[in-house]
Parts: structure tokens; sequence; C-alpha cells
């Protein structure tokens, strides 16, 4: 199984195992897509499969010879696909991902279509429970990463020396991902800042993550919390992974931060400002909570959040104390 993603995502799923080859794109480079077209072409495709809607991928896909094309449902992709699945919005987003497979080109697909339908009748995926928690998601449906991690320990010794990392205490450590690439989605930094110097205080090991661009942001987070460290920048998404394994929690905000700490199976706490659960991308695991403002008329104001808050208040992020996140920190640490 190969997969065609955007360059620096590839390693990832190389290493844990998810497929057997990667194709990478430099977006906005014309010889990129080419040079990948003519590679594809070279291959016996059956399945041709693009969860991605836009004009761009299509055309892409166009070029692309697949004995079966599946995608989305949009009023002008006939062209290219001969399998559209109308998206259904109603499903989180793992389970429409997974609904493309349920396709009739795709052998089994009924009993997927009857699993997705008895989801769909029965459970209720954004009903929060005690302390904000979520259900856990059906098995069939698993995002586990924690089998392609099983054979990784010396992988994971080898980064502890890299990152000096020799103390890391896998019951104390805890991820905070400030981050996240629209502004209004971010938690406050004197949020994380507060959670981090009370989580210090009680003995855990505060670690301050988050990709390239935002190493900044995690070293001021980091420096108003003594004796926790930035790693901003410094480890690649399996590394990130990797770390996150061996930790007992992970806190960030409604970004791909949360949904790698899902893939992971580690606790995680999410916090969500101008985007809501019913758009689909909660975190999927079996132990992760929700914090969010559930009074305010504002919310959702977006689908990704914006630059600036369109209030101009941005209430929906900071009127979330970190006392109220430390609340659900205790309970998923169980402490
Ligand atoms: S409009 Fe409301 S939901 Fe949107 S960013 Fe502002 S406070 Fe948050």
């Amino acid at each position: 199984m190969g997969l065609v993603c955007r360059k620096g995502l590839g390693d990832f799923f190389l290493k844990t195992k998810l497929v057997d080859q990667i194709f990478e794109i430099q977006k906005g480079r014309q010889d990129s897509y080419s040079k990948i077209i003519q590679e594809l072409n070279t291959a016996d495709i059956q399945f041709l499969i693009s969860p991605h809607q836009s004009m761009r991928t299509g055309i892409f896909c166009h070029q692309i010879k697949a004995k079966h094309k599946i995608s989305f449902k949009n009023w002008w992709n006939f062209l290219v696909f001969d399998h559209r699945v109308v998206r259904d919005v109603e499903l989180p987003d793992p389970l429409r991902q997974l609904s493309l497979l349920a396709d009739s080109a795709v052998e089994k697909n009924q009993d997927l279509r009857n699993q997705l339908l008895a989801y769909k009748t029965n459970e209720k995926p954004y009903a929060l429970g005690p302390a904000g928690r979520l259900s856990a998601p059906p098995p069939w449906a698993s995002m586990s990463l924690k089998a392609s991690f099983s054979g990784a320990d010396k992988s994971f010794a080898d980064l502890k020396e890299k990152l000096n990392l020799q103390g890391f205490d896998s019951k104390r450590s805890v991820l905070l991902f400030p981050g996240s690439v629209w502004a209004t989605k971010r938690w406050t930094e004197n949020g994380f800042i507060s959670l981090g110097q009370q989580l210090q205080k009680k003995g855990h090991q505060v670690f301050v993550m988050g990709g390239p661009g935002e190493e900044e942001l995690a070293d001021r987070v980091s420096k108003q919390i003594l004796g926790s460290q930035s790693l901003a920048g410094k480890t690649s998404i399996f590394e990130s992974a990797l770390l996150i394994i061996h930790s007992a929690l992970v806190v960030g905000n409604d970004s791909a931060s949360t949904h790698l700490a899902s893939a992971c199976e580690t606790p995680v706490i999410a916090i969500f400002g101008p985007t809501v659960l019913e758009f689909g991308f909660r975190p999927w695991s079996a132990e992760n909570y929700v914090v969010q403002r559930t009074d305010l008329n504002c919310r959702p104001c977006g689908m990704h959040g914006h630059k600036v808050c369109p209030l101009g208040t941005h209430v929906c992020m900071k009127d979330i104390s970190s006392d109220a996140v430390l609340g659900v920190v205790q309970m998923a640490l169980k402490e």
C-alpha cells in the first residue's frame, strides 16, 4: 500500500508500518507532482482512494492510472472518480474516511456499511461524560498505533539520548502542546503556563512541545514553568509520537497534536474554542477529555478558527481557567 502525502509526513507512516511506500509532494512545485505521477503510472494500481476534496487533488488523481478511483462526491468530480461516496457529515471524521472503503468497489463493503449504519443509529460520539470524557471508538474503527510502537524501545532510548532526557519518567511526564495553525484555536499562553506550573509543583515532569514554527511560543511558555523543558522543533512527528506513547498525559488544542495523542492511546485533554465537536474532529481514542465553553452563542465561528476573534473577545478560550483544566487533568491521571 502506498501513500501520497505532503513532504515531511512520510517518515511517520513508514516507521509506524502503516504503509509500504510513500510519495512525498512538495506543495506548489509542479515538477514534484509530475515526478510522482510518472512513478505511480509505472505501477499496477487497483484502488486510488482520495479523501482530499480539492480541485488540485482531483486534477492530480485524474492523471494517475488506477482500476478504481474512489473519493467523496461533489458536483465536479464525476470526471475523475468512478466511485463517489456521499460524505456523511453526521459521522465523526475517522468514520467518514472509513466510509470510502464501504464503497461497492471494495471487497466486504457490506459489513462495513452495516457497522457504520449501526454506529450512526446507536452511538452518541459527542455526548460529554463526567469531566468532559467522550465515548471510546468502536474496536473495528480504532486508530490505535500501540502495536506499531511495540518494537521501538531502541528508538526511544536513542531519542532520550538525543534530547538529553535521561531522567524522563513515563508515569510523571505530561506533554503540553500550546500551538495550532489558527491563532483562535490556541488556549491562552497564560493558561498553559499556569497549568504547567501547577503540574510541576505536584511533581510532574512538564515538556512543552510543538512543530516547526512553534518554537518561540513553546520556549516562552516553558521559560515560565520552572523545571520544564521545551522540545518544540526538536522532534520529527515519529519522535513526538514516541514521546507521547511513553507519557502519562497530553494537553493540547483542537489540533494535530491531540489527534496524534489519540492514535498513541495516551490519555489526552483537548481544549476546544471556536470549533465544535460536531464538526467531527473529536479525539478518537478510549481515554480522551474535552474542555470547552458550551454557553457561547458565537461558537462555532468557522470551520478552522480564525487568525483573530471576529468579535474581538476570544472568550471561548480566555474564559477557560487553568483550574478547570487542572481538574480534568487530575481526573485523567486518577489523582
Ligand atoms: S467569535 Fe466566539 S467562538 Fe469565535 S473566536 Fe471569538 S469568542 Fe471564540
